[in-house]
């Protein structure tokens, strides 16, 4: 297990100091599965003020087609081959399809009847729900033999500035024969770890970061988390593991509840730095590849200018792929384990 890293240093004369020598550090990581390239640099205190939410939301409500006066008539329902009731329901929350779907069989989960959901509100019991309501999806799919029953994938863009068009929360559930890029190239390179040295790229992952100490954060259940050693995400991402499990349908409702536990601590940790948004994606092996681990990332989302709306990725990760955190993954940590 390699955690290889460049580091590089800037020189500017400093205006604020009689233009003095400055010398910045930034930082080039390698990732130790896909050799993904991350950069440390741009830093900055991690401490963002959060928007006033009530003016944010206010009047969203209005036309929300998840709000419960609404989500009956104007959410479609699958075909009966796929699901002769329709839509699934589990308590407060629904799952129909996606009405803009990226692939052929992709649904939404809402997360409930309540619009707004603060994220420190969100709580580990009604993210088990929703997970629990995504796996029944899954199984249908799976007893049906679909074509596209292969994947199975949950993401999470929670509220705008992760991508989400609408206030009120809600998971995107998909099946896809299609492996997603970086899911794809990471199943690839799994596959050529265990080829090469006898043993699962995950299980030595959990063992090196374990000993290492600076990027584990600790256990709930069978899924182990840690700090991405090469973070996509600005503010760095949460990386869980869970021992033993290969794919979503491999999850048990233990699982899922953990997972949901360990998400509801990282939520806490970044809301004190004044966070408010996330992306989360589930990252499963399809039946078969005993290589892989099921994993998932927590990135959470902000902007380079909150005044201007300026999205935290432009030209750099928008399109080449390269990302940059704005903090040492390792002093992230230090803030995050706290809630471990
Ligand atoms: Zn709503």
């Amino acid at each position: 297990m390699e955690f290889k890293s460049v580091q590089k240093e800037t020189v500017v004369l400093n205006p604020a100091q009689e233009m003095a020598l400055r010398r910045i550090p930034s930082e080039i990581r390698s990732d130790p599965l896909t050799g993904r390239t991350a950069r440390i640099c741009h830093f900055m205190a991690l401490n963002w003020n959060k928007p006033d939410f009530i003016a944010l939301v206010a009047g969203t409500e209005k036309n929300c087609p998840f709000c419960p006066e609404r989500i009956m008539s104007v959410t479609p329902a699958f075909p009966p081959e796929i699901l002769p009731e329709g839509r699934m329901r589990l308590g407060d929350m629904l799952l129909f399809p996606n009405i803009a779907p990226y692939d052929a069989l992709g649904a939404v989960a809402t997360l409930g009847s309540r619009h707004y959901l603060p994220m420190t509100e969100i709580g580990a019991e009604r993210i088990t729900r929703g997970f629990v309501l995504a796996k029944a999806f899954f199984q249908r799919i799976a007893e049906i033999g679909h074509p596209e029953g292969v994947y199975f994938i949950v993401n999470w863009n929670y509220m705008p500035p992760a991508g989400s068009s609408l206030i009120h929360p809600h998971l995107q559930v998909f099946a896809t024969a299609s492996a997603p890029n970086l899911m794809r190239q990471e199943l690839e390179a799994a596959e050529a770890y265990s080829a090469k040295h006898g043993t699962c790229y995950w299980d030595d992952l959990i063992r090196a970061e374990m000993d290492a100490k600076v990027r584990f954060l600790g256990r709930t259940g069978r899924t182990a988390w840690m700090s991405a050693f090469a973070p996509m995400g600005v503010v760095g991402d949460v990386l869980a593991v869970t021992e033993g499990v290969h794919t979503t349908l491999d999850l048990t409702d233990a699982d899922l509840s953990d997972i949901a536990l360990g998400l509801t601590r990282v939520m806490a940790a970044y809301d004190r730095m004044g966070i408010y948004s996330f992306n989360m994606n589930f990252f499963t092996a399809a039946a078969g590849q005993d290589h892989s681990r099921f994993h998932l990332l927590f990135s959470p989302r902000t902007f380079f200018n909150q005044t201007l709306a300026t999205p935290d990725i432009g030209a750099l990760r928008n399109l080449f792929n390269e990302t940059l955190c704005m903090a040492y993954p390792e002093e992230i940590n230090a803030m995050i384990k706290a809630e471990f």
